[in-house]
């Protein structure tokens, strides 16, 4: 039978309409709205992509958009500045850094120089702990979204096996944690696991977050499994596809997400969510 298809687009769009709704009332409520600011050091065409198409998602549901386009020779000296400012900026509730950043540039000190508070993708330091600790203020947007695409399955996650493939900052190690949160039986495979394909058989959930195209074949997957496909992966013929081979895999699998149109659309979502909930948390201090 084939799996159910987990549409991240129209998830992402229902969790859209909410927080457009969400932000009007807390600018009501408190003369508030949510401000983000992003900040893109250099002309790498596809993060310019990323920091536009964020933009236009913030607009779209109400925030305050802020963007600062520098240009790649900008001193590291200068971004940290920048940073310090935007960290005291009462406007700004979340702060994100396009990433990569120029190799002239230490990646660590700038993200560790955002406000714990302010940050919108959950890479601080702090906010690891805070993650790892089970107490989360930011959860990193990609893992939220893959944890919200889980839940709207219904699958309840106690209990079960999940294997994530990849052990990212970014995506591996935060899934991981937030399904252990969850009480999953939780497996981390990477590069130098020795018979991965008999580990992820076992999965009732297998998160994929490695960025090689077709990784994940059938026979790999257990019957009905659950299969959150993270990788974004660009084929010589221009064609945009994940890590899991999802036609055939699509015949194995209980619940399948899509490349384009499952994971990505969701990471979006969860930057607005993200800055969202910082907004009003700065409301409720100022408020009591
Ligand atoms: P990364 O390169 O930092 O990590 C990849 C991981 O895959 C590593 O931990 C590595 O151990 C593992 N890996 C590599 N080869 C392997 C192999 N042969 N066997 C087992 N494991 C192997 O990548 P990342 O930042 O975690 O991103 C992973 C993928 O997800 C990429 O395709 C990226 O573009 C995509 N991504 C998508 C989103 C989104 O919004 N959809 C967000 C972030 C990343």
């Amino acid at each position: 039978m084939s799996a159910q298809i987990i549409d991240g687009k129209a998830l992402a769009l229902k969790l859209r309409e909410g927080i457009a709704q969400e932000v009007q009332a807390l600018e009501k409520d408190t003369g508030i709205k949510p401000g983000l600011a992003a900040v893109l050091v250099g002309d790498d065409p596809a993060s310019a992509m990323y920091v536009r198409n964020k933009k236009i998602a913030c607009e779209k549901a109400g925030l305050y958009p802020q963007e600062h386009l520098l240009p790649a020779a900008t001193t590291q000296e200068a971004l940290l500045a920048l940073i310090h400012q935007l960290n005291a900026d009462p406007k700004i509730h979340g702060i994100l850094v396009q990433l990569p950043l120029p190799a002239h540039i230490e990646s660590k000190m700038i993200l560790q120089a955002v406000s714990p508070e302010k940050d919108a993708d959950g890479f601080h330091p702090v906010n690891v702990g805070r993650l790892v600790e089970g107490d989360p203020v930011f959860v990193p947007c990609t893992p939220k979204g893959v944890m919200h695409m889980i839940d709207s399955t219904g699958v309840d996650i106690t209990g079960k096996r999940a294997v994530v493939i990849g052990r990212s900052n970014i995506v591996g190690k935060p899934v991981a944690m937030l399904l252990l949160h969850r009480h999953a039986t939780v497996t981390i495979c990477h590069s130098r696991t020795k018979d991965l394909p008999a580990v992820v058989h076992e999965a009732d959930i297998v998160v994929a977050a490695i960025g090689k195209p077709a990784f994940v074949t059938p026979d790999m997957v257990k019957e009905g499994a659950v299969v959150i496909d993270v990788g974004i992966n660009r084929l010589p013929d221009g064609k945009l596809v994940g890590d899991v081979d999802f036609d055939r895999v699509k015949e194995r699998a209980g619940w399948i997400t899509p490349v384009p149109g499952g994971v990505g659309p969701m990471t979006i979502a969860m930057l607005l969510q993200n800055t969202l909930e910082s907004a009003k948390r700065f409301a409720k201090k100022i408020t009591g």
